[in-house]
């Protein structure tokens, strides 16, 4: 059987068609495609419905969108991903951005959406996918609270800056994942290096560029590579354990809908 990995974070409405067939072609089968605004979140839907369990909707509002877009836009995103929420693998990406939002007017109205999030994947019990640039603990607690307090799980999207941080992850169960960072940055890789076993995902966040190199969910087989040698095991246990996690990440709904796809008619291409 050859070895499957999926990317849990990915852009892929950014992308055209043939990223799937590529990325495919090296065994990355499966992609969470994340959204960022109304029309983004329609979509990673059309691709969902092309590509049932190949591609997985995450239907969010990206943190960047909320200051950008001004409250009459959000008022549209918002209720576009109540409506469409049960069709949701995941929520997300949503999250807090202080790189964007410098005054407390915009953090406050990051963290008024963000909660949004929260509610809607607490009311459809979905996981949640969050962005944290230049707030890494201020969202990490956010992620905490929710997990804690709904049972339901967070994973924190390129979230390998601090050993600290990923210690508090392990602890509180909070899924990781790593990226095409961790290719060239030794302090990202050794971060990676720390996550639970049981916790870590992968991913692209293509197409945004690292190290030079522009994003694709192919890169997602070279991180598997490199953290396969990194922590010491083979390849196909660390594809074995990824797709456990991957499954307790989605939870029950998400995992039938992944695992559709996953087993038979994964030969038609
Ligand atoms: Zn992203």
């Amino acid at each position: 059987m050859p070895l499957e990995f999926a990317d849990t974070h990915c852009h892929l409405d950014q992308l055209g068609d043939s990223a799937l067939e590529e990325a495919a072609g090296v065994g990355v089968t499966t992609v969470v495609a994340v959204a960022q605004e109304a029309g983004s979140m329609r979509a990673v839907l059309e691709l969902a419905r092309r590509f049932p369990g190949r591609v997985l909707p995450g239907l969010g509002i990206h943190p960047c969108t909320v200051t950008e877009r001004g409250l009459d836009a959000l008022t549209v995103d918002l209720a576009l991903l109540a409506e469409h929420a049960p069709e949701a693998a995941v929520i997300g990406e949503t999250g807090l951005d202080h790189k964007w939002a410098t005054n407390a007017e915009q953090q406050a109205e990051q963290m008024h959406v963000l909660e949004c999030h929260f509610d809607i994947a607490e009311r459809h019990a979905k996981p949640v996918n969050l962005h944290s640039r230049r707030c890494l603990r201020q969202t990490l607690e956010h992620a905490i609270t929710f997990h804690r307090e709904t049972g339901l799980a967070a994973q924190m999207h390129w979230f390998t800056e601090s050993t600290k941080l990923v210690h508090i992850c392990n602890d509180e169960g909070i899924f990781v994942s790593a990226g095409p960072a961790i290719l060239t940055n030794d302090q990202a890789a050794a971060v990676a290096g720390e996550i639970a076993a049981d916790l870590l995902l992968l991913e692209s966040d293509a197409p945004v560029p690292v190290g030079g190199v522009p994003g694709h969910p192919r890169r997602v087989r070279e991180v598997a590579e490199k953290l396969a040698r990194l922590r010491g095991v083979s390849l196909e246990t660390l594809a074995e354990q990824l797709g456990r996690n991957l499954r307790r990440y989605l939870g029950p709904q998400g995992a039938t809908d992944y695992g559709r796809a996953a087993r038979p008619q994964r030969s038609v291409r």
